[in-house]
């Protein structure tokens, strides 16, 4: 049985669903302590409790402490059963996280898999689904297993009611190297909004035509009709030759619409400064694919607390190294290999 203490390092949500994630792929059981230790209302909120149970109807899995505020719970996993699933979170809470907790299995499971996810589908403090589908799960491709997922209908923190189904076909994964970035191909701001004013939009896409300089067909404003409550998004896309990063805004109650998109624009900046492919999150959201490939490096920005808390976790259940070296400021590689 592995130990797992929910409050090392970045003591969030994280740790438990790689811990959920790689016990699944390795069957390996284990037992959490401390959950979110860290965060100003620890244990299981909704979304980790829905995460843990998802996770336990795809592995099978015996599972004690599985209840909302519950600080400890122990996982032991029999299978990685592939399917047709629906997992409802029932409150905004972000259900790409659910995503990112069960993806690892069922791409190595030994049949396709439909899954459809309710809840919130852009949270702050989350991968938004515009990033896992332009950025992330075209990684997992070029990886080998064929990953489609479909946005049918937006969930905006704290409202959610948004949906999406996503299809996986899984093979081997193939180790991959992700060290160049190419020459940028296209570039595209959109600022999103959803039962809100539209000027909201207008005045976050005056402030990126400002500090990022760009030209006007690289600006767009979206109005969405089919959200159950009010949202608003910025959504940066750096399409280069060799991967596509997505950088997010979120509008929040009483932060100015200058200030989300000055808050993304600084983030769109520093990564185009440096000669890196993969950003922040996306070197986070890597780390467990190329793990499990037994194989992989990728060049990114230095390595946030979230990442190298991550790094500690998979090495729990994986038999792997993983070396991060800074070969120039602010400009890191990150090298996974098997131990
Ligand atoms: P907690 O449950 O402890 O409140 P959490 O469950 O929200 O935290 P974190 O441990 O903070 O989880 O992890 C958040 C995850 O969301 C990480 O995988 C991170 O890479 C990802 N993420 C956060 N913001 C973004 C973003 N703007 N774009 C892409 N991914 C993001």
């Amino acid at each position: 049985m592995i130990l797992i203490d929910g409050s090392y390092g970045e003591g969030g949500g994280q740790i438990l669903r790689t811990s959920l994630a790689l016990s699944l792929v390795t069957g390996k059981p284990f037992t959490i302590s401390n959950i979110r230790a860290g965060r100003k209302k620890p244990g299981l909120m909704r979304q980790h409790l829905t995460a843990v149970n998802a996770a336990a109807e795809i592995g099978k899995a015996a599972i004690q402490g599985n209840r909302i505020g519950s600080q400890a719970f122990t996982f032991e996993p029999e299978t990685i059963k592939p399917g047709n699933y629906h997992f409802a979170i029932g409150s905004a809470g972000s259900c790409t996280l659910v995503f990112q907790t069960i993806l690892p299995a069922l791409i190595v499971a030994d049949g396709p898999s439909e899954i459809v996810l309710e809840g919130g589908t852009h949270n702050p403090y989350a991968p938004p689904f515009d990033f896992l589908e332009k950025a992330f799960l075209p990684v997992i491709k070029r990886m080998g297993p064929r990953v489609d997922a479909v946005l049918e209908k937006p969930g905006f923190y704290p409202a959610g009611g948004g949906r999406f189904k996503v299809t996986i076909n899984p093979t081997k994964l193939n180790s991959i190297d992700l060290l160049d970035r190419g020459k940028t191909v296209r570039k595209i701001a959109s600022a999103v909004v959803a039962n809100l004013p539209v000027k909201i939009a207008h005045r976050e896409i005056k402030v990126i035509k400002e500090k990022l300089e760009w030209n006007r067909e690289e600006l767009r404003t979206v109005e969405v009709e089919n959200s159950q409550g009010p949202g608003n998004i910025l959504t940066i896309e750096i399409e280069s030759e060799y991967i596509t990063e997505v950088f997010t805004g979120f509008g929040e109650r009483g932060v100015s619409a200058e200030k989300v998109a000055n808050r993304t624009a600084k983030s769109v900046r520093e990564y185009l400064a440096y000669d890196v492919p993969v950003g922040r999150y996306l070197a986070d959201q890597l780390l467990i694919p190329m793990a499990m490939a037994g194989g992989g490096k990728f060049r990114t920005l230095s390595p946030t607390k979230h990442t190298r808390t991550n790094i500690d976790i998979i090495k729990e259940f994986l038999d792997v190294d993983i070396d991060m070296q800074e070969y120039g400021q602010n400009e890191w590689e990150i090298d996974i290999k098997s131990a």
